[in-house]
């Protein structure tokens, strides 16, 4: 097992392998010297997994706070309206290296292989002289192409002392995985910094199960999170989502999700246990991690053991689930926090670029969901947030309708290379810099494929004011919602006479996006 050396506890900002980071922190003039003399921005792409906007301090302050992700915000640009196109792990992340949908891209769901080999934003960037790398979640079933290091977690990869596969070698680190990525991505940086650089840098966290750091284990036992009011949805006239299995009602395991040990347990009806998936998560943990995480889930199996209906249980689970939720996003954040530090102690932080956004949104009780999918707002939409000093003004907020689309050509615009002509995303250079935009969209199309999870493959329209969903394959059902009336997305107008123009208006241009996106329009007109 391979050992980083971490530093963060005793108050310094970075640790690596080797001390390298480290020692570089008390080598700033010569950094700066560097950085003074490249013309190329550097570039940090970081991306968490399954990161609803509800819980970023810079969106919404009611869940957490996140200090360091809404610095990139409030140092630079915070994206509004930032939607992605396939509302799903792996094609999200195929979407962004391509700047292609994933009907293009040919990764339209999670159970595809991805061809590394086509054109993506990484391979223009190496064939323009920048160093290029990528460390953390992958998720595409390849081995990545067009980085010069990359250094990825196995599928889903593992919380506690993960493995990666570096360059091709099975690599197994001691430590959290949050952590671990962080210090890989900052060990990388320093090798590399002499030359323009691009890193894409991906959490694990928060996807599920949720397992946080030792140090916040403790984090919000204080704390009695409001259900959103759509949680009791009832899903009438919507058979999409009365046939989905990603209720927080029906399909969290107690112990995987939860993190009450089986041990022997007899299932009451409606509860699901998952102890293989489970133990093997614990199975990884020293047994001095084990200890400290045994003992700080005791209070939770006593809480269990008390609970005598199913509302309780159904209200404790989500209790328990946004905390360690929240639990791994404030590790996530302190980790945004040590990149920024590094960046400022080294020189380098005019210079580079960095994002700060999640393959996709995540439900947090909305609809009774978690998960995404759906192409309701709240998995719709994404965090999205770019600072660069050299080029963006601080504190701007962008209303525009933005994709994950548009992530390569707007970092291959702003290093200074021609945007591929067959790219279907647009840059937000002018956007970002506050620049007049002519013609900026004011409506995005959306296409989600899987079936797994009783999810429905279904595409759709959103508007400003309205968005309209086909669901195609298994069922066929349409669902048609005024957002201006209707944020929450509970009423299905789609058999409303009153709404006919507007359904038929939406229909039209629905067909006009696939044509221009060549969608092959599967069922669009029935
Ligand atoms: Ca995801």
């Amino acid at each position: 097992m391979k050992r980083l050396r971490f530093l963060k506890k005793a108050g310094a900002v970075a640790a690596c392998i080797g001390g390298a980071v480290a020692a570089s922190l008390f080598h700033v003039p010569a950094a700066q010297a560097q950085a003074k003399t490249q013309q190329k921005p550097n570039i940090i792409f970081i991306m968490s997994d399954d990161h609803a906007l509800q819980a970023i301090s810079a969106y919404s302050p009611d869940l957490i706070k996140t200090p360091n992700i809404d610095r990139i915000a409030q140092e630079g640009a915070l994206l509004r309206n930032a939607f992605v196109t396939n509302s799903i792990c792996g094609p999200s992340r195929a979407v962004i290296l391509t700047g292609k949908y994933s009907h293009i891209n040919g990764f339209t769901d999670n159970q595809d292989r991805f061809n590394s080999k086509q054109q993506t934003f990484p391979h223009l960037l190496k064939a323009n002289g920048y160093s290029t790398a990528i460390v953390g979640k992958w998720h595409l079933n390849s081995t990545p192409d067009g980085f010069d290091y990359w250094n990825i977690l196995p599928g889903q990869g593992d919380y506690y002392n993960p493995r990666f596969i570096n360059m091709g070698q099975d690599t197994v680190y001691n430590g959290y995985v949050t952590d671990v990525t962080t210090d890989l991505a900052l060990s990388w940086i320093d090798a590399h910094k002499q030359k323009p650089f691009m890193l894409m840098l991906h959490q694990k966290a928060p996807h599920r199960n949720q397992m946080p750091p030792l140090e916040n284990l403790e984090l919000f036992n204080d704390r009695k999170f409001p259900m959103p009011a759509s949680f009791y949805d009832d899903y009438k006239d919507r058979p999409a989502l009365q046939r989905q299995q990603i209720s927080m009602r029906n399909n969290l395991d107690i112990d995987h999700d939860t993190k009450v040990p089986c041990n022997g347990c007899t299932p009451k009806k409606g509860e699901k246990w998952a102890p293989r998936n489970y133990m093997r998560e614990i199975n990884r943990m020293t047994p001095q991690q084990r200890e400290v995480w045994n003992k700080a889930y005791r209070k939770e199996q006593e809480e269990f053991a008390k609970l005598k209906t199913t509302e309780e249980r159904v209200k404790w689970q989500y209790q328990r689930y946004m905390e360690d939720y929240l639990r791994c996003i404030k590790s996530v954040d302190d980790n945004v926090g040590r990149v920024l530090q590094y960046l400022e102690a080294n020189g380098l932080a005019d210079n580079t670029i960095i994002i700060y956004t999640s393959d996709q949104g995540a439900y947090l009780g909305e609809h009774g969901l978690y998960d995404k999918r759906f192409m309701y707002e709240e998995s719709l939409r994404t965090p999205m947030m770019i600072r660069y000093p050299a080029g963006i003004k601080p504190a701007q907020k962008v209303n525009e309708y933005v994709l994950n689309l548009d992530i390569g050509p707007t970092l291959l615009d702003f290093a200074g290379i021609q945007v591929p002509g067959d790219m279907q995303g647009e840059s937000m250079k002018q956007v970002l810099t506050g620049q007049p935009v002519n013609n900026w969209r004011d409506k995005i199309y959306y296409h989600y494929y899987g079936k797994s999870f009783g999810l429905t493959a279904h595409y759709g329209i959103r508007t400003s004011q309205y968005k309209l969903i086909r669901f195609y394959d298994p069922i066929s059902t349409w669902e048609l919602y005024d957002l201006a009336k209707d944020p929450q997305e509970m009423k299905n107008l789609y058999n409303d006479p009153k709404y006919a123009k507007v359904a038929a208006k939406l229909k039209a241009e629905l067909a006009e996006l696939q044509q221009k996106y060549k969608d092959p329009q599967p069922l669009a007109n029935k």
